[in-house]
């Protein structure tokens, strides 16, 4: 504390990320990175653009990004906005358009960044508690609010919701913005992106840090009809015009136009959530339906916060929150197979669980 902190900086509470640990020798399983690499194609278009024309700065607008992106979700490049990492896009979304007289709808459990942007934007809002399933119910948003945002699939949870309850949360809010936070989308469900030509309150964000394997080049962009992305520019450009840099742009292209190898990484993910959540059911873990390259789950016999450290004694580290309602809950990030048979090994031995 400082007498020459401002009396904003005195009451902000900033977010908290995951544990990012100097040693590479732990089993990393606590903030949804992608265990596997960024695509060959992405890595070569990077060390290509580490030249001589990095003394130019960027194109402010990213044109062949946002170009990119238009191509892949069928959108014309007006629909389309660029930052670094969808946080930062997140930040300027709520200053560009979830600040409101009427107070910002979220879920009680979500992502926990969103109420730190509502106290650095002094955005007004009101947490909407989940169903005891961790599930939305459309009828808890019937009423006045000056937005409404929710990542799909949840996070922590990994529950996702369908495209017809999506539309009907847009067509019941035809007056205020409903933004969708897609950080893993692809990992399970249908995109909400088709929908952005058919409502003008609809704003999708999406970030490259989870299923394009590249949260170390921070790009994420949002979709939405051309006044919503105006809106965002107009923050943008007020706050910093170059933030994506020219490594950042040569990358990001390059790993969207990688369809093929994006699929195949995916995939691969879906599967491996799945052998394990029948491991860890078969241990007695309850597990939420998942949609995400997550799971969270909680053990009827075993303190969440005391199953996380001992994992971290046998060098896996996963998330645990401190919060009300999920206090018992484990977020789990879905590795290579590998790491995910090492989670087993390390629980079933902590749980006396293993054979001789
Ligand atoms: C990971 C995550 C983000 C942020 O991603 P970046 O693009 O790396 O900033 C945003 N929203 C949710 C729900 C996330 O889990």
């Amino acid at each position: 504390m400082s007498r020459f902190w401002s009396p904003l900086v005195h009451e902000l509470t900033p977010y908290v990320p995951g544990e990012q640990p100097k040693s590479n020798t732990l089993i990393k399983l606590n903030t949804n990175e992608n265990p596997y690499p960024p695509s060959p194609k992405a890595i070569k278009a990077i060390k290509a653009e580490a030249a001589a024309s990095l003394r130019l700065y960027p194109d402010p607008n990213a044109d062949q990004l946002k170009a990119a992106l238009a191509t892949y979700y069928n959108l014309d490049c007006q629909q389309v906005f660029v930052g670094n990492g969808s946080d930062e896009v997140l930040a300027h979304t709520f200053q560009a358009l979830l600040k409101q007289q009427q107070p910002l709808l979220i879920p009680d459990i979500s992502y926990s960044f969103y109420p730190v942007y509502c106290s650095l934007y002094d955005v007004k809002h009101q947490m909407i508690p989940l169903t005891d399933s961790f599930e939305i119910d459309l009828q808890d948003y019937q009423k006045n609010n000056g937005g409404i945002i929710f990542p799909n699939p949840n996070a922590p949870t990994g529950r996702l919701l369908g495209l017809s309850t999506i539309e009907a949360l847009l067509q019941n809010n035809q007056d205020s913005v409903v933004v969708v936070d897609e950080a893993y989308i692809d990992f399970g469900g249908q995109s909400a992106a088709s929908l952005v030509p058919h409502y003008d309150n609809l704003l999708v964000i999406q970030t490259l840090s989870k299923s394009r394997s590249l949260a170390g080049l921070r790009v994420g962009f949002a979709l939405g009809q051309s006044d919503l992305i105006e809106a965002l520019e107009r923050v943008k450009n007020s706050f910093n015009s170059y933030p994506l840099d020219r490594i950042a742009i040569a990358g990001a292209v390059a790993a969207i136009e990688d369809k093929e190898y994006f699929e195949t990484i995916t995939e691969t993910i879906i599967q491996s959530r799945q052998t394990l959540s029948d491991s860890l059911q078969a241990m007695d873990f309850e597990v939420v339906p998942s949609a995400a390259n997550f799971v969270f789950v909680r053990h009827p016999q075993h303190k969440a916060e005391q199953l996380a450290s001992a994992l971290r004694k046998q060098s896996i580290i996963v998330r645990h929150f401190h919060q009300p309602r999920i206090e018992e809950y484990l977020r789990i990030t879905v590795g290579t197979d590998e790491e995910c048979k090492a989670l087993i090994k390390a629980l079933q031995l902590i749980l006396g669980l293993e054979q001789a």
